[in-house]
């Protein structure tokens, strides 16, 4: 819970992004007491609206977005949210909001604009004195679109901002479920024992999403899954799961540990890869249509073997996917243990592995699997059985899991960057990345055509098959 009031200037704050998470998000974190007076919302884009429309614009966002709202609270909220007009690539609109702006309170800049106006917010921040010692700024994905272009990026942003004050959002740190994974691997002693490549088969990461690309198809033939999503969160997520223990949860010791992960990661081998590019099916249109170009070589979807050379986890594969338009919208992590050095009940009872389950999407919830003698006669027959971990269900209600943007927006707030990436691991994610995309280029690679709400290309199960392996989630 912070005490002191701040004011949150959402750069684009009639965007997609501010009406669908940012705004909802606040308007939460309001009703929790967490934004006391004089606290206030600042809205800015281009659009010329004065503040009791941009109000009106809050109030069917969170109304829309933000589950149950009571009228009273709403009420509450809007009157601490003004609107300012303004031009990020011109001079419109900065006097006013620096005119508006109260040196008493925490200053954050939510950068929920296209990307390419990144560079623009932070020299004209800093050019027209805006930028306090309480000042912090949120940069929105994606980071750069290749390591030189990162690099640049963190070079402006550095010059005008201390790496203090500089909070790279990726909202999947932001779920709770991934937080959880934090603490079943810290909190307990029963896990980290076993956590390596002496007891650990494989880990698994599926991000699968059924949506195709929308309203995003410029932006998306560009990036690519591989950029969109591998780069960020699903390197993010094998981070968490692979990192040593920090020796405090702390900003610098978790990521010290995150970036070792990175720079521990093996080139992929271009057979351990398999791109896929949805096609059309069920009236929705396929991949090429939607980015309006028939020979588009950009991958909506990626699995690849991954290797990290470090004493902990030598030998330990890790398969990645994620992907559009497929048949479940289902993010998980698995980690499979292997087997029973021997069966002493026989060949005949069966054997299992035990896995334990990080779902993420649509429900977050961690479920481990145990070997259990089957009730009842027939002899010693196995099955496997989850121990369910929903933590719903557990810890009753008012238990809810806040969204992502929630926690994230309170904790730069609050000043903690734990779960917000370091300039240095997004540059080594993407010098990890470059070299792949670079070699695509280079052979002309085209992505395998898949039906879309399938289960991506037959590839991506032929990766895991060769191993004597399976996914879960999706095909599970
Ligand atoms: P969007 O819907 O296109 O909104 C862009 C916002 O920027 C609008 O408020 C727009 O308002 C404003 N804007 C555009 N040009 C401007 C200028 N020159 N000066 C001032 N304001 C300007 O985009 P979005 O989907 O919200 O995405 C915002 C950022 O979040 C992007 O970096 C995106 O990659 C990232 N992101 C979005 C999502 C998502 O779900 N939408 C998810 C993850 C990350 P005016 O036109 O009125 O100026």
């Amino acid at each position: 819970m912070t005490d002191k009031a701040f004011e949150l200037v959402v750069f684009g704050g009639t965007g997609d992004l501010a009406r669908r998470k940012i705004l909802p998000a606040l308007f939460k974190r309001f009703c929790a007491g967490q934004m006391p007076e004089p606290s206030r919302l600042i809205g800015a884009a281009r659009s010329d609206m004065s503040s009791a429309e941009y109000r009106r614009f809050v109030s069917d966002a969170v109304a829309e977005f933000g589950g149950a709202v009571g009228k009273d609270e709403l009420a509450q909220f809007l009157r601490q949210i003004t609107y300012v007009p303004f031009d990020a690539r011109g001079d419109a609109g900065w006097q006013e909001l620096a005119e508006m702006l109260d040196p008493a309170c925490i200053r954050a800049f939510y950068f929920s604009v296209g990307p390419g106006l990144f560079k623009d917010l932070a020299e004209r921040l800093h050019a027209h004195g805006l930028v306090t010692e309480d000042s912090r700024i949120v940069v929105e994905k994606p980071f750069g679109h290749d390591l030189d272009t990162a690099r640049a990026l963190n070079r402006v942003l550095c010059s005008h901002f201390d790496e203090r004050q500089i909070y790279r959002i990726d909202h999947y740190l932001g779920k709770e479920t991934v937080q959880n994974l934090m603490a079943v691997r810290f909190g307990n002693m029963l896990f980290e024992p076993l956590w390596n490549s002496q007891y650990i088969d494989h880990i698994q990461i599926t991000v699968a999403e059924t949506v195709g690309i929308g309203g995003r198809g410029a932006y998306y033939e560009k990036a690519g899954a591989m950029r969109d999503m591998m780069q960020n969160h699903l390197m993010q997520l094998l981070c968490l799961i692979a990192m040593e223990p920090p020796a405090k949860f702390e900003p610098d010791a978790v990521r010290d540990e995150k970036l070792k992960v990175i720079r521990a990661l093996d080139p992929v081998e271009p057979h351990h890869i398999v791109r896929g590019q949805y096609t059309q099916a069920d009236g929705c249109a396929g991949f090429r249509d939607e980015v309006d170009n028939p020979r588009s070589k950009t991958e909506s979807f990626i699995a690849l073997k991954c290797h990290l050379s470090n004493w902990r986890w030598a030998g330990t594969p890790f398969y990645l996917r994620t992907g559009k338009r497929l048949k479940n919208r289902d993010s998980q992590i698995t980690v499979v243990f292997k087997d029973t050095p021997h069966s002493i009940f026989g060949q005949d009872a069966g054997r299992h592995n035990n896995e334990l389950t990080i779902q993420l999407q649509p429900n977050e919830g961690i479920t481990l699997d145990v070997t259990i003698k089957k009730p009842g006669q027939g002899g010693m027959q196995l099955i496997d059985v989850p121990l369910d971990m929903s933590f719903a269900e557990a810890l009753g209600p008012g238990a809810d899991a806040p969204d992502a943007y929630e926690r994230l927006i309170m904790d730069v707030i609050r000043g903690n960057q734990t779960l917000f990436m370091r300039n240095d691991e997004v540059e080594a994610a993407w010098a990890w990345t470059d070299p792949i995309i670079r070699g695509w280029e280079a052979r002309g690679d085209v992505p395998k055509p898949y039906d879309a709400f399938t289960s991506g290309p037959d590839g991506a199960l032929q990766l895991l098959r060769r191993d004597g392996r399976e996914w879960r989630g999706i095909d599970g």
